[in-house]
């Protein structure tokens, strides 16, 4: 409880904001939606295209961004939504991919990495990545192998590791035609989240950190935490956000991600502190109609799940292992 009028004040002067901003955010979701265009590719800005995943063959977006004399792309994506995507760059320039960046562990994100390898590509991300791929693989490959004939076919025992860990919580390329910042703000969707923003055209890639629509997976998060990253990247100044999931939008798709995670533990937290049961709490919580966007009923239950794990164990869900 604050006790400062003033500092309370303050306080839910941020909170309406953000309520605005999420409304407004809602409002864009839903007019956008009718603009969703899976596996095609638009450009945001001179030499930064985002290519839409198909949610249906459970492929991640990707970002194309443009150098001197390469090119990097955000995300492996899965085997499938790889090879889709290395066939766009092609149609779009002669540059050869240099760098692959996955913006975390997840098979949408990551199980494309040998793909882009054999291509010439060299796969990077933060080095939480790699730490829970040695915690969760190559059990989760197998289990994909089962469903996806892409992992399947690649006859592996398990994904290929990023060629290259970045140890800093901040990796710079910047080849005089443009400044691409690779950025770790803490661990938000997964402990590795990595961010990529370029400065110049004020775009920031957010990875599943920020999704635009019911797509939230919080089972290897760290729910609490997740607001503080996402303030942390709200510093930057930003102009489009190109989510994992989900289609491009402004700031407000940071604001609204924001406060549906913010949302989703407080409701929690304070229900277990009121003596409340998982199953009450799956029962009875509704979040807030700013957030409406980002809530999906098949997973609610499962997120609230995972809120209470973190706050009855606590520590951070992704390492409650089940
Ligand atoms: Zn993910």
């Amino acid at each position: 409880m604050l006790r400062d009028p003033m500092l309370r004040g303050v306080v839910w002067l941020r909170f309406l904001l953000v309520v605005i901003f999420a409304t407004l955010g809602s409002l864009a979701f839903l007019v956008s939606r009718s603009e969703a265009n899976a596996e095609t590719v638009r450009i945001i800005a001179p030499g930064v295209w985002f290519r839409e995943g198909d949610l249906e063959q459970g492929h991640s977006n990707n970002v194309i961004i443009e150098m001197k004399d390469y090119m990097i792309v955000v995300d492996a994506n899965y085997p499938s939504g790889a090879r889709a995507a290395m066939a766009d760059v092609k149609r779009l320039t002669m540059k050869p991919v240099k760098y692959v960046f996955d913006t975390h562990h997840h098979g949408d994100h990551l199980y494309g990495n040998v793909l882009w390898t054999q291509a010439g590509a060299t796969t990077l991300a933060f080095k939480g990545v790699s730490q829970e791929l040695k915690r969760f693989e190559p059990g989760r490959w197998q289990a994909a192998a089962k469903e996806r004939p892409d992992v399947a076919d690649l006859h592996l025992d398990g994904p290929e590791p990023p060629k290259q860990d970045i140890n800093e919580d901040l990796f710079v390329l910047n080849d005089g035609s443009r400044k691409v910042e690779f950025r770790h703000f803490g661990w938000a969707h997964t402990r590795g989240d990595g961010f990529v923003y370029l400065p110049k055209e004020q775009v920031l890639c957010t990875g599943d950190a920020v999704v635009n629509g019911p797509y939230n997976n919080v089972d290897d998060a760290y729910i609490e935490n997740w607001p503080a990253v996402l303030r942390a990247a709200e510093k930057l100044k930003v102009k489009y956000v190109l989510p994992g999931h989900g289609l491009p939008g402004g700031r407000d798709l940071l604001l609204g991600q924001e406060l549906f995670v913010t949302e989703l533990f407080k409701s929690v937290k304070d229900g277990a502190g009121q003596g409340k049961k998982l199953e009450e709490l799956q029962a009875s919580i509704q979040l807030p109609m700013a957030v409406t966007p980002w809530v999906s009923d098949a997973l609610l239950k499962q997120q609230i799940k995972a809120a209470y794990e973190e706050v009855t164990q606590h520590k951070p869900r992704g390492e409650i292992t089940e």
